[in-house]
């Protein structure tokens, strides 16, 4: 999905990474958004983190159903710095891209698009699409060492699971629990989708990563607070493990890695680390210059906004 990251998710100035090094739970709100005038709920960034490990976006779609309705139709829009990751819980989403991908995403199936440089892509609802559409949207910040590079596109049909302590977890990226995603990553991080049946389990997590969980659907219990959709619940560092609880069948997602190497910039689709950066990838869309090539659909590229920065002064 696009996300058009705004001054109401994080200002555009740099800002160091700052995981907490030691085990705590901060709960906060995600922002309700619009994406494609659907409702989305974005856990990260907010004003106060924009990290976790290399993680640096995830909104949560639906569910909402669209039956009889045009459903998603995002169209050509672009990317630099940073990794989309889709994962879907029910609905099915196609992807375009300006490398010629065209895949069809379903629940249980991974869609990882590397941006590098540059990369424009197109999301919507197939025509045959019925039902509820229910899913999240990630994304990991590039390295240095990659995000200049070249663009990318992987989809897994399946992704290695594991069963642990009455749970089922889904290894997006990374490794967990002893099993290994073969998707790409260019960092040391963890993406893990987790379904709690009834009671207690533990989670086995690394003392070098921080972590963070956003619900999906169901509710989790951590100590005595409760984590439920439409939050994030941040983690910090240095925990071996982590005690959740639930008392309905509940589905999180975990998402971790080492603290990220670098501040980053945020700003509509660009992940980067100076406002030059961002004011030339906004001047490449708008003059469709060939560093964001076309993608194949009929929907219509969408337009920057206005940069935060240069808007004249009131
Ligand atoms: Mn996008």
């Amino acid at each position: 999905m696009s996300g058009p990251v705004t001054v109401e998710d994080v200002t555009t100035d740099q800002e160091q990474p700052h995981a907490v090094p030691e085990p705590t739970l901060e709960i906060t709100p995600s922002r309700a958004a619009k994406v494609d005038g659907q409702s989305v709920h974005r856990a990260l960034p907010y004003r106060g983190r924009r990290t976790v490990g290399a993680w640096c976006f995830a909104d949560h779609i639906g569910p909402f159903v669209i039956d009889g309705g045009p459903g998603l139709g995002i169209g050509p829009h672009p990317h630099i710095g940073l990794q989309t990751v889709t994962w879907l819980v029910a609905g099915e989403v196609l992807h375009r891209d300006s490398l010629g991908s065209e895949q069809i995403i379903r629940p249980g199936q991974l869609n990882l698009m590397t941006a590098g440089g540059g990369v424009a892509h197109a999301e919507e609802s197939p025509a045959s699409a019925r039902g509820e559409l229910h899913g999240i949207q990630l994304w990991v910040a590039q390295p240095e060492a990659t995000r200049h590079g070249e663009a990318a596109f992987e989809h897994l049909d399946h992704v290695p699971q594991v069963e642990f302590d009455g749970a089922i977890a889904s290894v997006l990226i990374g490794d967990f629990a002893g099993v290994v995603s073969p998707a790409r990553r260019d960092t040391d991080h963890v993406g893990v989708e987790i379904q709690l049946h009834r009671g207690r389990c533990v989670l086995p997590l690394r003392p070098e990563y921080e972590y963070a969980i956003v619900v999906l659907d169901g509710a989790v219990t951590i100590g005595r607070q409760r984590v439920e959709p439409g939050n994030l619940g941040y983690l910090g560092q240095h925990r071996k493990e982590l005690a959740v609880s639930v008392d309905t069948p509940t589905r999180i997602m975990l998402l971790g890695g080492v603290p990220f190497e670098s501040p980053v910039i945020m700003w509509w689709n660009f992940v980067a680390r100076t406002r030059e950066e961002v004011e030339a990838a906004t001047a490449s869309w708008q003059a469709d210059d060939g560093r964001f090539p076309r993608v194949e659909t009929s929907l219509a590229r969408i337009p920057a906004p206005p940069i935060p920065w240069r808007e004249s002064p009131r």
